[in-house]
């Protein structure tokens, strides 16, 4: 995952905004890379900044565009980004190590689910099994 995707991140995850300076110090880089890294998103539009103060610092108070997030969402498998997300390289998707990189990924992800949907039929099962049994205890 690229700074850009993880200051993304930490945008989306906080609701109500979050200060720019808050960001460069999660991600221990300076203030002039953040800054680089915030116009980015809003070139992008994924984002919009407010003026803000924090401990008496004028900053900016940055929060996630939603209608755009849910978009995002279509590029993410798990925590991290279609590795084409951004990518201005003259490419040969067959050939390309980050796109398999990101498939297996989905893969990963689809067979996590399908895990789950195993555990929760095979509890509903051992669920069903149990209460045959005392039918049939309480028959004999
Ligand atoms: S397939 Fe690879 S080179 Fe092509 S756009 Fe995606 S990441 Fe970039």
């Amino acid at each position: 995952m690229d700074l850009e995707e993880e200051a993304y991140n930490i945008i989306r995850r906080h609701k109500d905004g979050v200060f720019q300076n808050v960001i460069w110090k999660e991600l221990d880089i300076d203030s002039r890379k953040c800054s680089r890294i915030v116009k980015k998103l809003l070139d992008k539009d994924l984002i919009v900044r407010e003026v803000g103060v924090s401990n008496g610092a004028r900053t900016y108070l940055l929060k996630a565009k939603e209608e755009v997030k849910e978009k995002y969402d279509l590029l993410l498998a798990g925590e991290m980004f279609s590795s084409c997300t951004g990518c201005s390289f003259d490419c040969e998707p067959e050939y390309c190590g980050k796109l398999s990189e990101w498939i297996g990924n989905l893969r990963a992800e689809e067979s996590g689910e399908l895990q789950e949907i195993e555990e929760i039929e095979e509890a509903e099962e051992n669920e069903e099994d149990f209460r045959d049994q005392e039918e049939a205890e309480e028959g004999v």
